[in-house]
């Protein structure tokens, strides 16, 4: 990985993976200028879903939350750009996807404001801690 450019970490929730929305994301994402640095189809127990989001552990949907994120497989993805956080957030568009900008992958590919398509990290210090998470050195080119 160049060590001047900036990761973000992505993952396609079960809702998209479901409806077979995966090769059209991520066609979105590389036309949008990012480099694919890491991808992988997996499914997270529970617990992993849980230690994913602890950070929402208070907030009153997290169990419905670490139940959604578990109830399917899910695509992980490190990308790779510069700016990467920001233009990330900026194509995913706003949590709610009533409230996404026209042309976002939420807008095009959520169904509601919990099964919204894709997660996006919101910092490059959470990137950071995510794509640790999900993946190890051996699996970044
Ligand atoms: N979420 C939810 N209900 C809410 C807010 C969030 O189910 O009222 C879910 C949704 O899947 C969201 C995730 O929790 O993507 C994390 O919430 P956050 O506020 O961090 O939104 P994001 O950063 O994903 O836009
Ligand atoms: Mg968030």
């Amino acid at each position: 990985m160049n060590t001047m450019s900036k990761i973000t970490f992505t993952m396609i929730k079960p809702e998209a993976v479901q409806a077979n929305n995966i090769g059209s994301i991520v066609k979105m994402i590389e036309e949008n200028g990012f480099r694919i640095v890491a991808m992988k189809k997996v499914q997270l127990s529970a617990e992993r879903a849980g230690q994913f989001y602890e950070v929402h552990q208070e907030r009153p949907f997290y169990g419905e939350l670490v139940e959604y994120m578990s109830s399917g497989p899910i695509v992980a993805a490190i990308l790779e750009k510069e700016n990467a956080v920001a233009d990330f957030r900026a194509l995913i568009g706003a949590t709610n996807p009533n409230e996404a900008a026209d042309g976002t992958i939420r807008k095009l590919f959520a169904e509601s404001k919990s099964k919204n398509a894709v997660h996006g990290s919101d910092s490059d210090e959470n990137a950071q801690i995510e794509a640790d998470f999900h993946f190890s050195s051996d699996e970044l080119f």
